[in-house]
């Protein structure tokens, strides 16, 4: 009886813990085409860009990748109490965010867009960014940059912050929003599936997606920039950027 206790004990601590070791854990916040969506064969499965490249540095490091779908805010303090390895959520590089994790390389550089229903005549009359302040409402994605921009646009007019993007689409299309304050790519992503929506021409500082970990997680830092740089090196990047973001429209 001892003796298949302590096999079993010796098991439990061979599998136990070579069981987390095969996977690296990547957060994301799956509602942001063509970076990480809900799509694959039964819809259910996370894939896109972000993805992609995920699973590059996963493979670099002899490991499996693990996703998980969480609201975009939850994914900093995920990293910052360990239950996540890496997050990859087109997610900007901020100063901010620098004071609570660490950010690779940038991957990838973006800018906001802004979006409106296609039938709302009254945009005619808004030129600048001081009038679509002052006469609109505005709507974003909680805890993201869009909605600082959004929120520096409003001036003293409140912001709709909700959980994700596709929720703001709802909303301006409900008419209860007036424009939406997006990443580009995602933005042209629901512009592709909903022709009621188009977007109203305006300019915004550039913006670069970035990998973040844990602070001090120097080593898996150090080979998420190699991983980059390779991808980039061997035309993957390229590649990826092909599948995953130019042919989503056409999907
Ligand atoms: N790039 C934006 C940010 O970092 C939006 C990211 C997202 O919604 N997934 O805040």
């Amino acid at each position: 009886m001892k003796k298949i206790v302590i096999l079993c004990m010796l098991m439990l601590s061979i599998f136990g813990c070579s069981k987390g070791d095969d996977y690296l854990i990547m957060g994301t916040n799956a509602t942001f085409p063509p970076f990480e969506y809900l799509g694959g064969r039964d819809g259910t499965s996370v894939v896109g860009f972000d993805v992609a490249i995920g699973e590059a540095i996963a493979k670099s490091l002899g490991k499996k990748l693990k996703i998980e779908d969480m609201d975009f805010d939850a994914l900093v303090p995920a990293l910052m109490s360990g239950k996540i390895d890496f997050a990859i959520s087109g997610m900007t590089i901020t100063d901010e965010r620098k004071k609570n994790v660490d950010f690779s390389e940038a991957y990838y550089e973006a800018a906001q867009m802004v979006l409106i229903r296609k039938d709302d005549l009254s945009f005619l009359n808004i030129t600048t960014k001081e009038d679509l302040g002052a006469q609109k409402k505005l709507g974003a994605q909680l805890g993201t940059t869009g909605s600082l921009v959004a929120t520096d646009i409003a001036g003293d007019n409140p912001v709709t912050d909700l959980k994700s993007y596709e929720l703001v689409v709802m909303e301006l299309k409900n008419k209860k929003i007036d424009a939406i304050v997006i990443d580009r790519e995602p933005a042209k992503a629901f512009m592709s599936k909903n022709d009621d929506i188009i977007e109203l021409p305006m300019d915004f500082d550039a913006e670069y997606y970035g990998v973040a970990v844990k602070k001090g997680s120097t080593d898996l830092l150090n080979s998420i920039n190699e991983t980059i740089k390779n991808l980039v090196k061997t035309g993957e990047y390229q590649k990826y950027i092909e599948q995953h973001i130019q042919n989503y429209s056409a999907q």
